[in-house]
């Protein structure tokens, strides 16, 4: 028997480890979903920021529909490889977005989780009506700042986490109101240093009050390889989970 060539070797390592990585990940979900008693289970959506097309290409053999990426220099190339190559997934993007960088996040992404200020939403409605006609329209989630006044006003003014609690309305109605747009929901991120379970139940008070005016903007995006379990008990209906199923990011140096 020849032995396999050292890189085809490595390359299905790497499937299988991170074939076993999703499962283990989708055992917590099912765990955590029953825990929670609830009879919907959240969308798994996989964040591969750091890590190369291969491995998008091996998570959508794996079944897996929706990737997450948070820099425009690296998914936009990276999209562009996963496409060549045949297949399709839907890009979330996740990451701070400034406005002059719109156009090229549409280029690839179909949903965009940090919308979070009137001049990003100008700048995305008018970047996605300069697409072709029959493009469907930008998923929006309305990234929501769950920190407390004090920890804000400690971070200081330059630290941005999303729009205000009390800007929420307003900024859903300028996205409701862009035909290219459509709103989903609310994004957020457990604030450091806190227990994620009161976070995220703030973050669903706001669902209820987002969904009282926009019934359709059902979408609550919360939850990372860390606390998967407090944002699904909290009714989180889509999950962003990198490290669990793709392993440490190599650090930026
Ligand atoms: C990187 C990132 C994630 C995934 O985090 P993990 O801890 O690796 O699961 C989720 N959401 C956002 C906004 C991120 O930047």
């Amino acid at each position: 028997m020849s032995p396999q060539p050292a890189n085809e070797t490595e390359a299905g390592d790497r499937a299988a480890e991170l074939a076993r990585n999703l499962a283990r990940v989708q055992e917590r979900i099912t765990a955590a979903v029953a825990a929670a008693g609830r009879t919907e289970r959240p969308g798994l959506i996989v964040v591969t920021k750091f890590h190369p097309a291969s491995d998008v290409l091996d998570l959508v053999r794996l079944g897996v529909t929706d990737v997450g990426e948070n820099r425009e220099q690296e998914a936009g190339p990276k999209a562009a490889e996963v496409a060549a190559a045949g297949a399709h997934p839907r890009w979330h993007f996740i990451g701070q977005l400034q406005s002059n960088k719109a156009a090229r996040v549409l280029r690839f992404a179909n949903e965009v989780h940090s919308v979070d200020r009137p001049g990003l939403v100008t700048a995305l409605e008018k970047a996605a009506a300069r697409r072709e006609a029959d493009t469907e329209a930008v998923g929006c989630y309305l990234q929501v700042d769950l920190r407390s006044a004090a920890d804000r006003e400690a971070a200081g003014a330059a630290s941005r986490g999303g729009v205000l609690p009390q800007e929420m309305l307003s900024l859903a109605e300028q996205v409701a109101s862009a035909e290219h747009l459509a709103l989903r929901g609310l994004m957020a991120v457990a604030p450091l240093g806190e227990d994620p379970a009161p976070a995220f139940e703030r973050l669903a008070a706001l669902s209820h009050s987002l969904r009282e005016v926009h019934p359709e903007a059902v979408e609550i995006s919360a939850g990372m390889s860390q606390d998967l379990e407090q944002a699904v008990a909290a009714g989180a209906t889509r999950l962003r989970i990198g490290t669990e199923v793709l392993g440490p990011r190599p650090t930026v140096g």
